[in-house]
C-alpha cells in the first residue's frame, strides 16, 4: 500500500478514505492518533494489524459534538457536561458505560469505551469530514514512542496505512489524560496534560490516582487500563533514569561514557557531559519536557544509542505524565546516585 501524505487543509481527502473504511494518522493536540471508523469493527480491527496492537488493548473514541458522547455512552453521569465545559475540546479522555453502537473490537470487549474530543483543527475538521466518530490509538508501532511528528508517523507506519495528515509537531507531545467514570469513584488510568488536581477542582471530589500510573503491575494483576500493563514508549536503547544531582548524573554517566551511550539532560547542561545529550527543556519546565520526551526518545534509534541515562525530571503537575511515560520506556529501571 502507497501511504499518502497529505496537508492539513486537505480534509476532505481524509474523510474521504475514512468513510470508505481506511486508515489516516491524525495530527491532535497530544501526539498523532491513527483513525478509522470508530462505529465499523472492520475498520477497526485494520489499526491493531497497521500497529502490531495487542488484541485486549481498547482504542480512545474521538468526537467533535458533545451530542456524541450520548449515542456512544450508554448512560451520561451530569458530572462528563462539567468536565467537558472545563476541559473539551482538549487532551481530556472519559471512560463511560459503552451503548450498544459501540462494537467490541474499540473496547476490547469491555463494556465501557473511552470518549475524548480533541481541540486540534485539523483534528476537529477531520472527524467532522468523516461524519462518524474515530477510534485512534497513537500512531505508533505498539511498544515504540508515540509519534509527535508526520516523520515519526511515517517511520513506523509508511506502506501500512492509507495516509497521514501532516499538522506539524504536536503541542502537548504526551498522550491525553484519562479518567474512569465508570467506576464506584472516579479514578486517573494515564496521567496527561490536564492534571489531577485540575479534574479535582471540577469533581469537588477526590480523584483516585490508579497505583500502575507510578507504580509496576504484578504478573498476574488485572490492569484497569489495559495499556498499562504493557511495554510502552520504548527505543531500541536501554533506558536508565538516574536520580541525583547534576554532579552526581555527570560524574556518574562520564564514568560510562562510550559511541553508543547518551544523556537525555535538561538545557544547559550539555557542557558537563562527556557522551552524546539530547535535551528536553528547562528543568522545571514540565510543559517543556512532556512536548520534547517522545522526538526525544526516537532522536536515540535515529543515533543509533544503546544505552540512554535521562535525569530524572518532577513528577508535579504535567511532570506526572512524563514520569508515567518515563518509567515505561525504561521498564522501571531507576537509579539514585
Ligand atoms: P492510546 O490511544 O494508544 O493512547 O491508548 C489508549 C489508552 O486508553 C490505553 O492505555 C487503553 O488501555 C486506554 N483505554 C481505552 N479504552 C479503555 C477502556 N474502555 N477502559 C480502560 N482503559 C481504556
Ligand atoms: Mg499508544
Amino acid at each position: 500500500m502507497q501511504t499518502l501524505l497529505l496537508k492539513s487543509n486537505q480534509i476532505d481527502e481524509a474523510g474521504a478514505i475514512l468513510r470508505k473504511g481506511g486508515l489516516v494518522a491524525i495530527p491532535t493536540e497530544t501526539v498523532y492518533g491513527l483513525a478509522a471508523n470508530a462505529l465499523d469493527g472492520i475498520s477497526v480491527a485494520k489499526i491493531f494489524e497497521a500497529k502490531g496492537r495487542p488484541q485486549d488493548n481498547p482504542l480512545i473514541v474521538h468526537i467533535a459534538d458533545l451530542g456524541d458522547v450520548e449515542t456512544l455512552a450508554a448512560y451520561v453521569p451530569p458530572v462528563v457536561y462539567d468536565l467537558a465545559d472545563a476541559f473539551w475540546p482538549g487532551p481530556l479522555t472519559i471512560i463511560l458505560d459503552k451503548s450498544e453502537i459501540v462494537p467490541d473490537e474499540v473496547t476490547a470487549g469491555l463494556d465501557t469505551v473511552a470518549i475524548r474530543m480533541p481541540s486540534h483543527p485539523a483534528a476537529r475538521k477531520i472527524i467532522r469530514a468523516a461524519g462518524v466518530p474515530l477510534a485512534a490509538p497513537s500512531a505508533n508501532a505498539s511498544g515504540k514512542p508515540s509519534p509527535t511528528t508526520a516523520a515519526h508517523v511515517m517511520k513506523d507506519m509508511d506502506g501500512k496505512i492509507d495516509a497521514v495528515v501532516d499538522g506539524g509537531p504536536c503541542e502537548v507531545g504526551v498522550e491525553s489524560t484519562v479518567i474512569t467514570l465508570a467506576t464506584r469513584q472516579p479514578r486517573l488510568l494515564r496521567p496527561g496534560r490536564i492534571t489531577p488536581e485540575e479534574i479535582e477542582e471540577v469533581l469537588g471530589d477526590e480523584l483516585i490516582i490508579d497505583d500502575a500510573v507510578l507504580g509496576k503491575m504484578k504478573e498476574n494483576e488485572k490492569a484497569a487500563s489495559p495499556g498499562m500493563k504493557y511495554k510502552h514508549y520504548s527505543p531500541s536503547a536501554e533506558v536508565i533514569i538516574v536520580k541525583g544531582t547534576l554532579e552526581s548524573f555527570a560524574k556518574f554517566v562520564n564514568g560510562r561514557a562510550g559511541e553508543d551511550v547518551a544523556a537525555l539532560v535538561f538545557d544547559g547542561e550539555e557542557d558537563k557531559i562527556d557522551c552524546k545529550t539530547i535535551n528536553f527543556g528547562e528543568e522545571n519546565d514540565d510543559l517543556a519536557h512532556a512536548q520534547k520526551l517522545f522526538d526525544a526518545l526516537r532522536a536515540c534509534d535515529d543515533e543509533g544509542v544503546r544505552t540512554l541515562y535521562v535525569r530524572c525530571p518532577g513528577d508535579e503537575g504535567v511532570g506526572l505524565a512524563v514520569m508515567n511515560r518515563l518509567l515505561r520506556a525504561a521498564e522501571f529501571k531507576v537509579l539514585e546516585v
